[in-house]
């Protein structure tokens, strides 16, 4: 298949595209990695619609695909009742977590060392302990300011693909998938959220971008918690 591989391609497959040529190009995406990669292809699960969406794609591809989800001492409990049963029905995703002791309301004070003991260190585990090659997530480039300029295969890490399958989603084109194909979604959205995160950094919003709701109130408002953007191979400068 041919590879989207400028902002302009990408631009176009966002545009131009309709969702059943999205859907297609999703599952060839994955199923092309999957025959590269085989089981060092791990699908991230942040809980989140997206990552659902992801997930139900990679189990048509094939069930034998392996997941893993980070979680935090912050997360709702929403969150953490639907990760439990997510993690019933699919054993061969596992849960990291770093329990590791943190400075009172760090998230407040520096967001960015929050996000990145809980977080990006737990992300960093899970590719080493799983023996991953090829990361497979749910971002998306339609999401907020900072999701713009991703393409669809990353190689940011040596020895480490990224591959965003659902990069030129729209916001409408995932519910379209979960209410075709009856995946089970976080609860939190009828709430109103629009994206979801951990407890104290996750706010509705009714903002022009999906993430506005995110990190409200500090230097992160909108943004990342860095798993997108930091090196995530063990030894990799922080
Ligand atoms: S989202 Fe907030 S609470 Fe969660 S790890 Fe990041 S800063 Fe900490």
């Amino acid at each position: 298949m041919k590879f989207a591989t400028t902002p302009e391609e990408i631009h176009e497959l966002v545009n131009e595209r309709n969702f059943k040529q999205k859907v297609d190009r999703s599952l060839e995406l994955i199923d092309y990695y999957y025959k590269e990669h085989g089981d060092g292809l791990v699908v991230a699960n942040s809980l989140g619609k997206d990552s659902v969406v992801v997930w139900d794609l990679a189990k048509r591809v094939n069930p034998k695909i392996r997941g893993f989800v980070v979680t935090t001492r912050f997360k709702p409990a929403a969150t953490v009742k639907f990760m439990g049963e997510l993690v019933a029905r699919y054993p061969e995703t596992i849960v990291f977590r770093n329990d590791d002791p943190i400075a009172d309301e760090l998230y407040k004070t520096d967001p960015d060392a929050c996000c990145d003991q809980l977080k990006v260190q737990p992300v960093r585990e899970a590719i080493e302990s799983m023996g991953v090659s090829c990361w497979v997530t749910g971002l998306r480039c339609t999401e907020g300011r900072t999701r713009t300029d991703y393409l669809e295969v990353e190689e940011r890490d040596v020895d480490l693909l990224k591959l965003n399958p659902i990069l030129p989603w729209h916001e409408r084109e995932i519910w379209q998938y979960i209410a075709l194909y009856g995946v089970p979604v976080n609860p939190l959205y009828g709430e109103g959220y629009r994206s979801l995160g951990c407890e104290p950094c996750t706010h509705i919003s009714n903002g022009a971008n999906e993430r506005d709701g995110r990190w409200i109130g500090t230097s992160k408002c909108g943004g990342e918690c860095g798993i997108h953007t930091r090196p995530l191979k063990a030894g990799a400068p922080a």
